[in-house]
Protein backbone atom coordinates (compact mmCIF):
# COMPACT_ATOMS: atom_id res chain seq x y z
CA UNK A 1 0.00 0.00 0.00
CA UNK A 2 0.94 3.84 -0.51
CA UNK A 3 1.86 5.01 2.56
CA UNK A 4 3.05 8.56 2.91
CA UNK A 5 5.94 9.47 5.08
CA UNK A 6 6.83 12.59 6.80
CA UNK A 7 10.30 12.90 7.68
CA UNK A 8 11.37 16.02 9.83
CA UNK A 9 15.44 16.55 10.68
CA UNK A 10 15.79 17.75 14.06
CA UNK A 11 18.72 19.41 15.37
CA UNK A 12 19.80 17.10 18.32
CA UNK A 13 22.73 17.30 21.03
CA UNK A 14 25.88 19.39 21.37
CA UNK A 15 27.23 17.36 18.50
CA UNK A 16 25.00 18.91 16.02
CA UNK A 17 24.06 15.82 14.49
CA UNK A 18 20.47 15.24 13.26
CA UNK A 19 17.65 12.51 14.14
CA UNK A 20 15.03 11.56 11.28
CA UNK A 21 11.58 11.51 12.84
CA UNK A 22 9.38 9.61 10.65
CA UNK A 23 5.59 10.21 11.37
CA UNK A 24 2.76 7.84 9.35
CA UNK A 25 0.91 10.45 7.87
CA UNK A 26 -1.92 8.02 6.45
CA UNK A 27 -2.26 6.64 9.93
CA UNK A 28 -1.99 10.20 11.81
CA UNK A 29 -4.89 11.45 9.23
CA UNK A 30 -6.93 8.09 10.19
CA UNK A 31 -6.64 8.78 13.84
CA UNK A 32 -7.81 12.59 13.16
CA UNK A 33 -10.54 11.32 11.25
CA UNK A 34 -11.52 9.00 13.63
CA UNK A 35 -11.41 12.01 16.72
CA UNK A 36 -13.52 13.60 14.98
CA UNK A 37 -16.52 11.92 14.20
CA UNK A 38 -16.21 10.69 17.96
CA UNK A 39 -16.52 14.96 18.26
CA UNK A 40 -19.09 15.12 16.29
CA UNK A 41 -21.22 11.64 17.36
CA UNK A 42 -20.65 12.76 20.84
CA UNK A 43 -22.45 16.38 20.14
CA UNK A 44 -25.32 14.40 18.15
CA UNK A 45 -25.90 12.19 20.60
CA UNK A 46 -25.94 14.59 24.12
CA UNK A 47 -28.04 16.99 21.63
CA UNK A 48 -30.81 14.45 20.96
CA UNK A 49 -32.07 14.07 24.60
CA UNK A 50 -31.33 17.55 25.51
CA UNK A 51 -33.81 18.54 22.55
CA UNK A 52 -36.34 16.23 24.28
CA UNK A 53 -36.13 17.49 27.58
CA UNK A 54 -36.09 20.87 26.45
CA UNK A 55 -39.37 20.67 24.17
CA UNK A 56 -41.50 18.55 26.67
CA UNK A 57 -40.46 21.10 29.57
CA UNK A 58 -41.39 23.77 27.27
CA UNK A 59 -45.03 21.47 26.55
CA UNK A 60 -45.20 21.78 30.64
CA UNK A 61 -44.89 25.67 30.85
CA UNK A 62 -47.50 26.11 28.02
CA UNK A 63 -50.12 24.64 30.25
CA UNK A 64 -49.69 21.03 29.64
CA UNK A 65 -49.19 20.78 33.56
CA UNK A 66 -52.66 21.33 34.27
CA UNK A 67 -53.86 18.15 32.57
CA UNK A 68 -52.58 15.99 34.66
CA UNK A 69 -52.96 12.31 31.69
CA UNK A 70 -50.80 14.70 29.61
CA UNK A 71 -48.39 15.95 32.52
CA UNK A 72 -47.65 12.84 32.95
CA UNK A 73 -46.30 11.67 29.87
CA UNK A 74 -44.20 14.95 29.35
CA UNK A 75 -42.82 14.13 32.89
CA UNK A 76 -42.57 10.53 31.61
CA UNK A 77 -40.50 11.46 28.79
CA UNK A 78 -38.33 14.20 30.55
CA UNK A 79 -37.04 11.58 32.86
CA UNK A 80 -36.12 8.85 30.51
CA UNK A 81 -33.86 11.45 28.51
CA UNK A 82 -32.33 12.90 31.93
CA UNK A 83 -31.89 9.14 32.67
CA UNK A 84 -30.05 8.47 28.94
CA UNK A 85 -28.16 11.87 29.18
CA UNK A 86 -26.48 10.73 32.40
CA UNK A 87 -26.11 7.28 31.02
CA UNK A 88 -24.15 8.54 27.97
CA UNK A 89 -22.32 11.31 30.22
CA UNK A 90 -21.25 8.36 32.40
CA UNK A 91 -19.87 6.03 29.94
CA UNK A 92 -18.28 8.66 27.81
CA UNK A 93 -16.26 9.46 31.09
CA UNK A 94 -15.00 5.58 31.33
CA UNK A 95 -14.00 5.77 27.83
CA UNK A 96 -11.99 8.69 28.25
CA UNK A 97 -10.05 8.06 31.86
CA UNK A 98 -9.53 4.14 29.90
CA UNK A 99 -7.69 5.91 27.32
CA UNK A 100 -6.23 8.42 29.13
CA UNK A 101 -4.74 5.50 31.41
CA UNK A 102 -6.51 6.99 34.14
CA UNK A 103 -8.49 3.85 34.84
CA UNK A 104 -6.58 2.47 37.95
CA UNK A 105 -5.98 -1.43 36.92
CA UNK A 106 -4.63 -3.80 39.44
CA UNK A 107 -3.90 -6.85 37.57
CA UNK A 108 -3.97 -9.85 39.63
CA UNK A 109 -5.17 -13.85 39.74
CA UNK A 110 -9.14 -13.27 39.79
CA UNK A 111 -11.64 -16.22 40.91
CA UNK A 112 -14.26 -16.33 37.89
CA UNK A 113 -16.83 -17.70 40.18
CA UNK A 114 -16.39 -14.95 42.52
CA UNK A 115 -16.49 -12.53 39.47
CA UNK A 116 -19.81 -14.37 38.38
CA UNK A 117 -21.02 -14.41 41.63
CA UNK A 118 -21.15 -10.29 41.76
CA UNK A 119 -22.26 -10.15 38.03
CA UNK A 120 -25.46 -12.42 39.44
CA UNK A 121 -26.27 -9.85 41.67
CA UNK A 122 -25.61 -6.52 39.49
CA UNK A 123 -27.81 -8.34 36.72
CA UNK A 124 -30.37 -9.55 38.42
CA UNK A 125 -33.26 -6.65 38.28
CA UNK A 126 -32.78 -6.50 34.24
CA UNK A 127 -33.57 -10.15 34.14
CA UNK A 128 -36.52 -10.35 36.42
CA UNK A 129 -37.99 -7.35 34.35
CA UNK A 130 -37.65 -9.66 31.32
CA UNK A 131 -38.04 -12.95 32.81
CA UNK A 132 -34.60 -13.92 31.36
CA UNK A 133 -33.11 -17.41 33.20
CA UNK A 134 -29.47 -16.13 34.04
CA UNK A 135 -27.22 -19.53 34.18
CA UNK A 136 -23.84 -20.02 35.51
CA UNK A 137 -21.51 -22.53 33.99
CA UNK A 138 -17.41 -22.23 35.47
CA UNK A 139 -15.40 -24.44 37.00
CA UNK A 140 -15.51 -23.48 40.87
CA UNK A 141 -11.10 -23.72 40.82
CA UNK A 142 -10.79 -21.05 37.62
CA UNK A 143 -8.77 -18.11 37.28
CA UNK A 144 -7.64 -15.43 34.98
CA UNK A 145 -5.34 -12.72 35.25
CA UNK A 146 -7.27 -9.52 35.07
CA UNK A 147 -8.77 -6.49 37.47
CA UNK A 148 -12.01 -7.38 39.64
CA UNK A 149 -14.09 -4.61 38.67
CA UNK A 150 -13.03 -3.66 34.81
CA UNK A 151 -14.20 -7.32 34.20
CA UNK A 152 -17.20 -7.44 36.23
CA UNK A 153 -18.03 -4.22 34.22
CA UNK A 154 -17.28 -5.98 30.83
CA UNK A 155 -19.84 -8.87 32.19
CA UNK A 156 -22.35 -6.91 33.20
CA UNK A 157 -22.47 -4.99 29.79
CA UNK A 158 -22.31 -7.87 27.63
CA UNK A 159 -25.16 -9.84 30.29
CA UNK A 160 -26.91 -6.62 29.87
CA UNK A 161 -27.01 -6.30 26.11
CA UNK A 162 -28.35 -10.36 26.01
CA UNK A 163 -30.98 -9.58 28.00
CA UNK A 164 -31.94 -6.52 25.99
CA UNK A 165 -31.67 -7.73 22.56
CA UNK A 166 -32.55 -11.41 23.86
CA UNK A 167 -36.21 -12.78 23.93
CA UNK A 168 -38.45 -12.02 26.75
CA UNK A 169 -38.46 -15.21 28.96
CA UNK A 170 -35.16 -16.29 27.16
CA UNK A 171 -32.23 -17.81 28.69
CA UNK A 172 -28.23 -15.95 28.68
CA UNK A 173 -25.76 -18.26 29.77
CA UNK A 174 -21.98 -17.20 31.18
CA UNK A 175 -19.77 -19.82 30.70
CA UNK A 176 -15.94 -20.42 30.84
CA UNK A 177 -13.98 -22.26 28.48
CA UNK A 178 -10.69 -23.16 29.26
CA UNK A 179 -8.16 -23.24 26.16
CA UNK A 180 -4.22 -23.96 26.22
CA UNK A 181 -3.05 -20.51 28.03
CA UNK A 182 -6.59 -18.82 28.31
CA UNK A 183 -9.61 -18.88 28.97
CA UNK A 184 -12.78 -17.29 27.02
CA UNK A 185 -15.69 -16.65 28.90
CA UNK A 186 -18.27 -16.68 26.70
CA UNK A 187 -21.70 -14.55 27.16
CA UNK A 188 -24.53 -16.84 25.30
CA UNK A 189 -28.08 -15.34 23.85
CA UNK A 190 -30.94 -16.55 22.21
CA UNK A 191 -31.52 -12.65 20.28
CA UNK A 192 -31.17 -11.91 16.47
CA UNK A 193 -27.62 -12.23 16.35
CA UNK A 194 -25.06 -10.11 14.58
CA UNK A 195 -24.85 -10.36 11.04
CA UNK A 196 -21.83 -10.85 9.40
CA UNK A 197 -21.33 -7.62 8.39
CA UNK A 198 -21.64 -5.84 11.45
CA UNK A 199 -19.67 -8.63 13.43
CA UNK A 200 -16.37 -6.33 13.14
CA UNK A 201 -17.57 -3.35 13.93
CA UNK A 202 -20.04 -3.85 16.69
CA UNK A 203 -17.06 -2.66 18.94
CA UNK A 204 -16.59 0.65 17.23
CA UNK A 205 -18.21 3.44 19.82
CA UNK A 206 -21.15 4.48 18.80
CA UNK A 207 -21.86 1.41 15.92
CA UNK A 208 -25.34 0.00 16.02
CA UNK A 209 -26.62 -2.45 14.24
CA UNK A 210 -30.33 -1.20 14.18
CA UNK A 211 -29.73 2.25 15.41
CA UNK A 212 -33.60 3.13 15.86
CA UNK A 213 -34.13 0.28 17.55
CA UNK A 214 -31.21 0.30 20.10
CA UNK A 215 -31.65 3.85 21.37
CA UNK A 216 -35.70 2.71 21.64
CA UNK A 217 -34.19 0.29 24.46
CA UNK A 218 -32.29 3.03 26.37
CA UNK A 219 -29.04 2.06 24.69
CA UNK A 220 -26.19 4.44 24.42
CA UNK A 221 -23.61 3.07 21.70
CA UNK A 222 -20.75 2.81 23.53
CA UNK A 223 -21.12 -0.55 26.03
CA UNK A 224 -19.09 -2.96 23.59
CA UNK A 225 -16.46 -0.14 22.80
CA UNK A 226 -15.63 0.01 27.16
CA UNK A 227 -15.98 -3.81 26.28
CA UNK A 228 -12.76 -3.74 24.11
CA UNK A 229 -11.36 -1.02 26.01
CA UNK A 230 -10.79 -2.74 29.09
CA UNK A 231 -11.01 -6.08 27.95
CA UNK A 232 -7.98 -4.78 25.81
CA UNK A 233 -6.43 -3.00 29.12
CA UNK A 234 -5.93 -6.58 31.00
CA UNK A 235 -4.43 -7.77 28.22
CA UNK A 236 -7.11 -9.74 26.20
CA UNK A 237 -9.31 -9.84 23.09
CA UNK A 238 -12.82 -9.99 22.32
CA UNK A 239 -15.41 -10.94 19.88
CA UNK A 240 -18.52 -12.07 19.08
CA UNK A 241 -19.75 -15.43 17.14
CA UNK A 242 -22.90 -16.72 15.54
CA UNK A 243 -24.76 -19.26 17.37
CA UNK A 244 -27.48 -22.22 16.18
CA UNK A 245 -30.25 -21.64 15.33
CA UNK A 246 -30.19 -17.94 16.49
CA UNK A 247 -28.59 -15.57 19.16
CA UNK A 248 -24.80 -14.62 19.70
CA UNK A 249 -21.79 -15.83 21.21
CA UNK A 250 -19.95 -12.65 22.79
CA UNK A 251 -16.69 -13.67 24.24
CA UNK A 252 -13.56 -12.13 26.09
CA UNK A 253 -10.53 -13.99 26.37
CA UNK A 254 -8.06 -13.43 29.04
CA UNK A 255 -4.72 -15.62 30.35
CA UNK A 256 -5.26 -18.33 32.77
CA UNK A 257 -3.71 -18.28 35.78
CA UNK A 258 -2.48 -21.86 36.56
CA UNK A 259 -3.21 -23.01 40.47
CA UNK A 260 0.00 -23.40 42.54
CA UNK A 261 1.26 -26.84 42.18
CA UNK A 262 1.16 -28.21 45.63
CA UNK A 263 4.40 -27.98 47.41
CA UNK A 264 6.41 -30.57 47.46
CA UNK A 265 6.87 -32.21 50.20
CA UNK A 266 10.19 -31.92 52.45
CA UNK A 267 12.32 -35.16 52.08
P1 LIG B 1 -26.07 -0.12 22.89
O1 LIG B 1 -25.96 0.81 24.04
O2 LIG B 1 -26.70 0.49 21.68
O3 LIG B 1 -26.61 -1.46 23.26
P2 LIG B 1 -23.49 -1.43 22.60
O4 LIG B 1 -22.15 -0.85 22.33
O5 LIG B 1 -23.68 -2.18 23.87
O6 LIG B 1 -24.53 -0.26 22.44
O7 LIG B 1 -23.85 -2.38 21.38
C1 LIG B 1 -23.68 -1.91 20.05
C2 LIG B 1 -24.74 -2.51 19.15
O8 LIG B 1 -24.52 -3.91 18.98
C3 LIG B 1 -26.16 -2.40 19.68
O9 LIG B 1 -26.75 -1.19 19.30
C4 LIG B 1 -26.86 -3.57 19.05
O10 LIG B 1 -27.28 -3.21 17.73
C5 LIG B 1 -25.75 -4.60 18.90
N1 LIG B 1 -25.76 -5.63 19.98
C6 LIG B 1 -25.05 -5.61 21.13
N2 LIG B 1 -25.25 -6.72 21.86
C7 LIG B 1 -26.12 -7.48 21.16
C8 LIG B 1 -26.73 -8.78 21.38
N3 LIG B 1 -26.47 -9.51 22.47
N4 LIG B 1 -27.57 -9.24 20.42
C9 LIG B 1 -27.83 -8.51 19.31
N5 LIG B 1 -27.30 -7.30 19.05
C10 LIG B 1 -26.45 -6.79 19.95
Amino acid sequence: SLRQLMVRATPQGESGGAVLVMHDVTEIRRLETVRRDFVANVSHELRTPVSIIQANAETLLLGAIDEPAAARRFLDAVSRNAERLGQLISDLLDISRIEAGKYKMELDALSLTAVARSVSRSVSESCRRREVVFGVDIAPELQVHGDARALEQVLVNLVENAVKYGPEGGVVDLVAVEQDTAVRIEVRDEGPGIGPDHRSRVFERFYRVDPGRSRHMGGTGLGLAIVKNLTEAMGGDVGVDPREPRGSCFWVRLRKVSPKAPEADAP
